[in-house]
């Protein structure tokens, strides 16, 4: 069928075009309702269907394909790689749920997951899906703070984690982040789980809280836990992204729309079936991660690779050997994973064999026209970019080859993906631009299966944050973007205060608010800043409340140090400048737009409302001067 004829009756027979997706994925109870729109822009799809993600995951495949390869989990880091058949994901994933149970976690409970990329990881994501508890994983380079606030928000009835990760052969000890977390947050955890490898001696455990997972695996090694079928509209997972205000929100996942969704996704957009191999250099504590190194790969009976590690160690051709070794089909990773790569040797993107790589998909940020005109030729195969959003949960844009391949554009992630109804409108009037003309991109509600439900406790937040930007209720992206006469999308950046540093979502009003719990700091504005390797970078202008009399050397960097410790490494910001004054509107709101064109030496843009221009002269300077950190 063409992309066109199925994209089509996505759209115009909604119903019947899902009702025909879902039948990809194992029922335990078939749906009563395909959609349920009574509450706009709520919706729920497949009402009353019963089934199971962990199940369609496993179970489901053993019969067919027991001793096929499910998890490869590779770590250049520990030098171990594990692999694991459907039969023996599926005994470690019950003796995981064993141990869950065994610790009360019950249907509904939220679990909070700090792990890195090990197999353990995606066992413990599959053993909460089995029993029916909400995991919350939480990406393990953020730090105490940011794990605290998530922990506030879901309330977890056990918190699951690793004794230590590893970057470039450094050991980074995860345990006494959760500690601090617990010590910070309101509502910690009664019980933290430690699956411990061994990588950090100083490793203790807290009487009456800290468990040893390896322990309590001896014990169930052999258990069967019987699968909780859920309503299609329950929830599966939480996934925090930020946005705008300093407090993340809980992206909450439904569990039947989630499965049809990936399921179609996996033949119809990264062209993997049974069998096949798909390799994403995700972490499972990304949205990429929970649907195409977890989910959607087992979902589809195929085999799924994941990677802990530096893209360059312990050679800049890791990744190739693995798709080598492998036999890997599709591989999915980010422009700046590539532009990594881009610093080295070309000759590593030839020295392994890929002839049965089909397909690379870059995603998370936008893909500039030099890396892919590079690694296109690199490794001679087509580069799908692809756009979506932690809310999506799946592709808005791509190309579909496992459906009908259409020409690639460099510079845009393609064409709408089935069940979005995209438009792109003018902010001020929200009516629809025409080709070639910049606007907003937005969804036309309800929302295809496999995208967010609500926010997590929070659906008035759920409904401003996305819904309440124009007079028609329309999703909006918050990106901006431009579609060609061809239909094609091209993304300009986001329409708020959210950047992208080496394809993770960062708020700068959370980077602010770290900022100034620095003593000395009276108030800080952070903007994204262009950066050839990763995109943007986070670059800080801030204000002391006692100006002149402190070392604003040592300020800086003590602010920067305020960032590392409550946010973690991603946030770092790349410079800091202590000013005298911030730019801001007369009715007080911070100028970040001009700050950030003066930062890339663009023009400031209408500053009509600006209180003070010194204060725009005030950064003009500082940037002149050069960081302060
Ligand atoms: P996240 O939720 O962390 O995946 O971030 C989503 C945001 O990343 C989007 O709103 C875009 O701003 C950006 N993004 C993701 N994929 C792409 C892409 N292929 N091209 C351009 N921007 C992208």
């Amino acid at each position: 069928m063409s992309y066109e004829e199925f994209y089509r009756r996505s759209i115009e027979q909604p119903e019947a075009f899902w009702a025909e997706q879902a039948r990809a994925i194992h029922w335990h109870k078939p749906p009563e309702r395909i959609l349920d729109y009574d509450r706009p822009p709520f919706r729920r799809w497949f009402v009353g269907g019963e089934t199971n993600l962990c199940y369609n995951s496993l179970d489901r495949h053993l019969e067919a394909r027991g001793d096929q390869l499910a998890l490869v989990a590779i770590s250049s880091e520990t030098g171990q790689t594990r692999e694991l058949s459907y039969r023996e994901l599926h005994r470690e994933v019950n003796a995981f749920a064993a141990v869950l149970k065994s610790l009360d976690v019950v249907r509904g409970d939220r679990v909070v997951i700090y792990m890195p990329n090990m197999a353990e990881a995606v066992f413990a994501m599959l053993a909460c899906a089995r029993i029916g508890a909400v995991h919350s994983v939480v990406f393990g380079g953020f730090a105490a703070h940011n794990l605290a606030l998530r922990i506030d928000d879901a309330r977890p009835k056990l918190l699951i984690c690793a004794d230590a990760g590893m970057r470039g052969g450094k050991v980074i000890p995860y345990k006494p982040l959760v500690d601090a977390a617990c010590a910070e947050a309101a509502s910690p955890p009664p019980r933290v789980l430690v699956v411990n490898r061994g990588l950090d001696p100083a490793l203790r455990l807290i009487a009456g809280r800290d468990l040893d997972y390896a322990g309590l695996r001896a014990q169930h090694a052999e258990a069967t836990v019987e699968v909780e079928w859920l309503e299609s509209n329950e929830p599966s997972y939480l996934l925090y992204t930020s946005g705008t205000t300093g407090k993340p929100k809980g992206v909450q996942r439904d569990v039947g729309g989630y499965a049809v969704a990936l399921a179609l996704s996996m033949w119809s957009i990264y062209d993997v079936r049974a069998g096949q191999v798909m390799f994403s250099t995700s972490d499972v504590g990304w949205a990429v991660g929970h649907s195409y190194n977890v989910y959607g790969p087992l979902i589809a009976g195929a085999t799924s690779v994941l990677y802990e590690g530096l893209p360059t160690h312990p050679d800049p051709g890791i990744w190739w050997r693995i798709c080598e070794q492998y036999g890997v089909r599709t591989m999915f990773s980010s422009p700046t994973g590539i532009r990594v790569l881009k610093k080295q040797d070309a000759a590593w993107l030839k020295a392994h064999d890929l002839s049965r790589l089909q397909w690379l998909f870059l995603a998370g940020e936008p893909l500039d026209e030099p890396t892919a005109h590079w690694i296109t030729d690199g490794i001679d195969k087509p580069i799908i970019d692809n756009y979506w959003q932690t809310e999506t949960g799946w592709p808005v844009l791509a190309l579909m080859p496992g459906l009908d391949m259409r020409p690639i554009k460099f510079g845009s992630p393609g064409l709408p993906t089935p069940g979005y109804r995209l438009r792109v409108i003018d902010e001020a009037t929200g009516r629809d631009v025409g080709a070639n003309e910049k606007g907003v991109l937005v969804i036309v509600p309800p929302l295809p299966p496999g995208c967010m439900s609500t926010v997590w406790n929070d659906d008035a937040r759920f409904l401003s944050s996305y819904f309440g930007h124009f007079k028609e209720l329309l999703y909006s992206s918050l990106d901006w973007a431009i579609r060609d006469d061809d239909g094609y999308t091209f993304i300009l950046g986001r329409t708020d205060d959210v950047i992208n540093v080496a394809g993770h979502r960062l708020g700068t009003r959370e980077i602010e608010e770290s900022v100034a719990s620095h003593p000395a700091v009276a108030e800080a504005a952070v903007i994204g800043v262009h950066d050839e390797l990763k995109g943007q970078v986070p670059v800080v202008f801030a204000t002391l409340k006692q100006a002149g009399d402190q070392d604003a050397a040592r300020v800086a960097a003590g602010m920067r140090q305020c960032v590392v410790d409550q946010l973690g490494a991603v946030a770092r910001p790349a410079r800091v400048y202590v000013v005298a004054a911030l730019p801001k509107t007369r009715s007080g709101k911070l100028l970040r737009r001009s700050i950030q064109a003066l930062a890339e030496s663009r023009d400031p843009g209408d500053l009509s409302t600006l209180d003070d221009p010194a204060a725009l002269d005030e950064v003009q300077r500082a940037l002149a001067r050069g960081a302060d950190a």
